[in-house]
């Protein structure tokens, strides 16, 4: 079932996009099954069913490939409302089906469905992420309650849900393998935990909850986004000492002569508080920023917070958890809130000490120059800075010499090669079609028995209608039960395309992100699950296949071959690549605790109940927790209450922005296994486990059993503490 499995594991209500650190991993991934028959849908669906192009099984090789070069944007609404119609006659079957439920007639039966709607979503998400336009939003617009609602009709089917509850009821007695079972129990979970098991009335008012929670979710966003469009500041020349011209050049104010702004946004605070040199406007630059969402005014989001954290908190009771956070946590790798938070109070404790030593070099910087002043939190940016530059000399442009993006890639695959044993041929002959020029297409093989394994589209470059930032997506995901099917995974990021023939060179940060999206890829193709409906993530899980992935980008055997000057081939000096890894734990204190504030208080927030909840104050409560918690008076949450959208936009990240930690936690853990290791990060038989243990598995096994599996003992924080120089190396 197309819209269900791609989510078949985290709530239901944490609808849509699990998104990552650089964009989002895991849409919709799709089955283009090619053997569907077309259910009994009335005649009109049918024959749209039948002739839209949309909705047509893909053709070429290995199981086809979506039609990207013929995809007509007119073509698109009819399809997926088609796609909706013909999913629910095949879930009408299987809940009215007279049989007895087994696990064959009700839940791989629901792993067939769906099919004609996914392929129809493949398109819809390359208009949406890849090819957006003003006629497509429309589009958009239009259908996203339609598919809201479609998913709720499903969840709602107590036919339905009555014959998965039986077949889970008797999962003891059945005869399933592993990942059936598992596949049960998450299908179930999927259901139970959006509110089927309630009666009449509980439904009606889960439902309700679900309304009101949406208009709030929205008008908190909406008055995010005023507070940011509305409240530039504006500088003049003689105010802009210190900031770089390419600063300048991006905040002129049009039509006005030697008049400048900083926008309320983050990606122009952070620049300009790391720069100028006017204390007093970076000051004010800071209030205006941290302040966004609480002004007392008509967009103050205080009292939006507090009420859907009621509703939260009410909803979750209707099916009988104690907090938010233990419900949003039951299909999480960390299981509970107090393991979470466990692990975040570890390594706040540690964080908070490093984060004080870097106020210390701050105020000795400061106190050198005569500055006369205290560190505050608009200083904080500033004189990191000028320790930066003090301490480590690294020059950004210098670095990128050596980072040529045709070069990385070929040093991906090299990567995949040792990994995972895939080997990649590009396809040239047109065979595989593409929804822009930009997109090039490789096969993946196994390089051991040349067996095909799926394609890998490459979409590299920034264009009008393209969204930001760097993700992956899969077009088809693994799965052997009904025949096998090839993966078709994708890359897609925001280069800036060269004129023809020039290289493209990029930053470090954007080297590491190109394998990080690559991780993801990777875990898509590495799949080697029996049901499509095992492909899916886990929300503080999945990050790590991929965090793990950018350590290879300063491998020797990485340098050597591929990190080579653009002009004179030479591989990257090892004095610069020392002085990379000297900075690497530079300002780890600041990230980790404006983070870890974030996702402290979001746990706290989400564990609240009884008359604290019930008359919660945001500000007031805020403030009480930082204070108990010892929050450095030099650093704000990244995230402050009124302005944390990753968990009151939506319930995307509720109870859920600690798992950014938790994931690099196995990152680092996992990490160390290949450190000390013979073969170090190319030491075959750590790569052979992880594949089959951690990769291939997908969400076929539970990740905590996994990964103790992987490692003989449960991650911990050690290896993290010192990636982040917050505790010595190891010996
Ligand atoms: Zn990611």
């Amino acid at each position: 079932m197309s819209i269900l499995k791609s989510r078949v594991v985290g709530s239901v209500l944490a609808l849509g996009l699990a998104a990552c650190a650089n964009g989002m991993e895991e849409d919709a991934a799709m089955d283009g099954q090619a053997t569907s028959a077309i259910p009994a849908v009335d005649a009109e669906t049918s024959k749209v069913l039948r002739e839209n192009p949309l909705l047509a099984e893909w053709q070429g090789p290995y199981g086809g490939v979506p039609a990207f070069d013929r995809m007509q944007l007119g073509q698109i609404q009819q399809a997926m409302e088609a796609g909706m119609a013909a999913e629910l006659v095949e879930i009408e079957a299987i809940a009215s089906n007279p049989a007895a439920p087994t696990f064959e007639n009700v839940i791989v039966a629901m792993q067939r469905t769906g099919e004609p709607l996914g392929r129809a979503s493949t398109y819809y998400g390359i208009w949406s992420s890849n090819l957006s336009s003003p006629e497509f939003r429309v589009i958009q617009n239009e259908l996203a309650p339609k598919l809201a609602a479609h998913s709720t009709k499903i969840i709602q089917n107590e036919q339905l849900y009555e014959r998965i509850k039986a077949v889970y009821e008797q999962r003891e007695e059945l005869d399933l393998t592993p990942e059936e079972q598992r596949l049960l129990q998450t299908t179930y979970e999927q259901f139970f935990l959006s509110g089927a098991d309630l009666d009449a009335a509980g439904k009606a008012r889960y439902a309700a909850i679900n309304e009101e929670l949406a208009q709030l979710h929205t008008q908190f966003s909406n008055n995010l986004l005023a507070d940011e469009e509305g409240w530039a500041t504006r500088f003049t020349e003689e105010q802009a000492e210190g900031l770089p011209a390419s600063y300048l050049a991006a905040s002129k104010v049009e039509g006005e002569d030697g008049v400048y702004e900083v926008k309320n946004t983050r990606s122009s605070m952070d620049p300009f508080l790391t720069y100028a040199d006017d204390r007093a406007l970076r000051e004010e630059v800071w209030r205006k920023y941290y302040n966004r969402g609480n002004n007392a005014d008509e967009h103050d989001n205080n009292e939006i917070i507090a009420r859907i954290l009621q509703l939260r908190n009410e909803r979750i009771q209707l099916l009988g958890y104690d907090t938010y956070a233990d419900w949003q946590l039951t299909n999480r790798m960390a299981k509970t809130p107090a393991a979470a938070t466990e692990l975040m109070e570890t390594v706040w404790a540690k964080a908070v000490e490093r984060a004080e030593e870097e106020v210390a070099d701050m105020q000795k910087l400061a106190d050198a120059e005569g500055a006369g002043i205290t560190i505050e939190p608009w200083d904080y940016r500033y004189y990191m800075e000028k320790v930066r530059q003090d301490r480590y000399e690294l020059d950004s442009d210098e670095i990128k010499q050596y980072l040529q993006l045709d070069k990385l890639r070929e040093a991906m695959f090299f990567v995949a090669g040792e990994f995972f044993g895939f080997g990649f041929a590009p396809v040239t002959d047109g065979s595989i079609p593409v929804f822009h020029e930009d997109v090039k297409v490789w096969q993946v093989l196994d390089k051991a028995s040349g067996d095909h394994i799926g394609y890998w589209y490459l979409d590299p470059f920034a264009r009008a209608g393209k969204r930001s930032g760097a993700w992956a997506t899969s077009y088809r995901s693994h799965s052997t039960f009904d025949g096998k099917e090839y993966v078709l995974a994708s890359n897609n990021s925001n280069f800036v395309e060269p004129p023809p023939g020039e290289p493209v060179l990029i930053s470090l940060d954007d080297a590491e992100t190109f394998f990080h999206e690559f991780g993801h890829a990777l875990h898509y193709l590495s799949s080697n699950v029996v049901y499509p409906g095992s492909n899916g993530g886990v929300r503080d899980y999945t990050e790590f296949h991929s965090q793990l992935l950018e350590r290879w980008v300063l491998t020797e055997e990485v340098i050597d071959n591929y990190l080579t000057h653009v002009e004179t081939g030479e591989p990257m000096p090892d004095e610069l690549v020392q002085k990379i890894r000297r900075a690497g734990t530079f300002m780890q204190g600041f990230d980790t605790v404006e983070f870890l504030g974030s996702a402290i208080m979001d746990m706290r927030y989400h564990t609240l109940t009884g008359e604290r909840l019930a008359n919660l104050d945001v500000q007031a409560f805020e403030a009480a927790e930082l204070a108990a918690l010892g929050m450095p008076e030099e650093i704000p949450m990244r995230h402050r209450s009124t302005q944390f959208g990753h968990i009151f936009s939506s319930e995307g990240y509720a109870a859920g922005y600690y798992g950014y930690l938790w994931a690099d936690v196995l990152t680092s853990d996992a990490a160390e296994v290949f450190e000390e290791a013979p073969g170090g990060y190319y030491d075959k038989d750590v790569a052979e486990r992880i594949v089959r243990l951690l990769y291939a598995p997908r969400n076929a096994v539970d990740p905590a059993e996994a990964y103790r599996e992987f490692r003989g003992r449960d991650a911990t924080s050690d290896a993290l503490l010192r990636d982040r120089g917050f505790a010595p190396p190891k010996e």
